[in-house]
């Protein structure tokens, strides 16, 4: 289960958090991070301009180049600070590895922490929105399960609830390997995660679950990244109304002895309500919950699915 007391620690531009660390000498406050994120995050900020030796303020600086292998470059000085950048971003995310964190927000559009669509200005003198900044690159190269978001993208709820889910699977997934990891142990993290998973990949699932179940003729070290891998790559996939609604019937199901007939009736009910986008996903949750308990489903009771993350964060209540 969650437990909205331990914090998650991410990493963060620092400039998201009011630092005045940009270029212009001011900041990108995102409020939704330090006001109702901020709670539940232990903020692990880099500011990879500032960490190089920029001061603040200063030149603004530029991609330029090609899409696959862009120069960093601040133009008014004519200085090129590709090598430089590149050789802090790996040297700061090799850092970052040892760092326990469980995710990373970057600030967009920034020709060193952007994650995608920053602007390259190309010899032509034309500009594309197909670049990565710099330091972004590396972190993501050098750390592919971690969940990285841009602030700008974490404005759209469905994208928003889908890397907090990430975020606290990956917390989950590292205390699980961090304490003596057993065969005995995944098996019931699979468990608890298993409409979790079925609501984000089907396909997934089902690889998992045929190695989980081959787990014992294998070496620990292999299984653990196998299903390291699929795991992560499974909460990628958004998941979608259509998902849900079979997930919340598979739930309904487990209840459907113990319901009277105007409950059962009342279940599907709301869950067409959800699938119709006239309740957000807390309803028939709250309900499938209240039945959890009285029917004492212990089963259900620990499914991740139905607290992926702080209820605080209100990420399930949006239709
Ligand atoms: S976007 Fe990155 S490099 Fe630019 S000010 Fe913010 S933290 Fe610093």
């Amino acid at each position: 289960m969650t437990d909205s007391k331990t914090k998650v620690r991410l990493g963060v531009s620092t400039c998201l958090l009011g630092q005045n660390v940009r270029f212009d000498g001011g900041h990108k406050e995102d409020h939704y991070l330090t006001e109702t994120l901020a709670p539940f995050v232990e903020w692990i900020a880099a500011c990879p301009e500032v960490d190089i030796g920029l001061g603040t303020p200063r030149e603004s600086i530029r991609l330029i180049g090609t899409t696959n292998a862009p120069r960093l470059f601040a133009p008014k000085s004519g200085v090129d600070l590709t090598d430089k950048m590149q050789s802090y971003a790996r040297a700061k995310v090799e850092q970052l590895q040892q760092m326990d964190l469980d995710g990373y927000i970057l600030k967009k559009d920034s020709p060193s922490c952007g994650m995608e669509r920053v602007r390259i200005y190309h010899e032509s003198g034309s500009a594309t929105r197909t670049g990565v900044g710099l330091f972004a690159r590396v972190l993501m190269e050098g750390m592919p399960e971690l969940p990285v978001e841009e602030e700008g993208r974490l404005h759209d709820p469905s994208l928003r609830a889908n890397f907090i889910v990430r975020v606290f699977a990956h917390r989950r997934w590292r205390e699980l390997i961090a304490n003596d990891f057993s065969l005995a142990a995944l098996v019931t993290f699979h468990a608890q995660h298993k409409f979790l998973l079925m609501a984000h990949s089907e396909k997934h699932l089902r690889l998992m679950g045929k190695l989980v179940a081959g787990a014992k003729a294998r070496k620990p070290k292999e299984v653990v990244a196998e299903y390291s891998k699929l795991f992560f790559a499974a909460l990628r996939e958004p998941a979608r109304t259509r998902a849900h609604t079979n997930v919340l019937q598979h739930l309904a199901g487990f209840c459907k002895k113990q319901l009277e007939s105007k409950d059962k009736i009342e279940l599907q009910n709301v869950i067409t309500d959800f699938r119709k986008g006239l309740v957000p996903l807390i309803v028939p949750i709250t309900l499938i919950k209240h039945y959890i308990n009285k029917f004492d489903l212990q089963y259900l009771r620990d499914q991740i699915y139905l607290n992926p993350h702080p209820k605080e964060l209100m990420l399930l209540n949006h239709v």
